[in-house]
């Protein structure tokens, strides 16, 4: 059964997510789905087990409090450094 909580999500997804869908699958609570770009965590759904940071072959799948300094260094934040846009 999936539980609808209204907290704040302990897991999120950077932009290396390369839409593999492996997360998806594992999550036991379908707590993960896709979005247009990449796959994204439903924070009402997920329980901060923390199961699908294993999984991730490009490690995208960050704790929250990481989420923001990680963001920064992806490969298209380090592309769009260098190409300068
Ligand atoms: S932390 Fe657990 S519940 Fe949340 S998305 Fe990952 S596997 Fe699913
Ligand atoms: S396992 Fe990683 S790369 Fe694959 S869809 Fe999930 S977040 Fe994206």
């Amino acid at each position: 059964m999936t539980v609808e909580r209204a907290s704040a999500s302990l897991f999120m997804i950077t932009s290396d997510c390369t839409r593999c869908g492996v997360c998806e699958f594992m999550c036991p609570l379908g707590a993960i789905k896709e979005a247009p770009n990449q796959f994204v965590v439903r924070r009402q759904v997920c329980d901060g087990c923390g199961e699908c940071v294993a999984y991730c072959p490009v490690r995208a799948i960050v704790p929250a409090h990481e989420f923001a300094s990680r963001q920064r260094h992806t490969r298209k934040a380090e592309l769009k450094r260098v190409l300068g846009v």
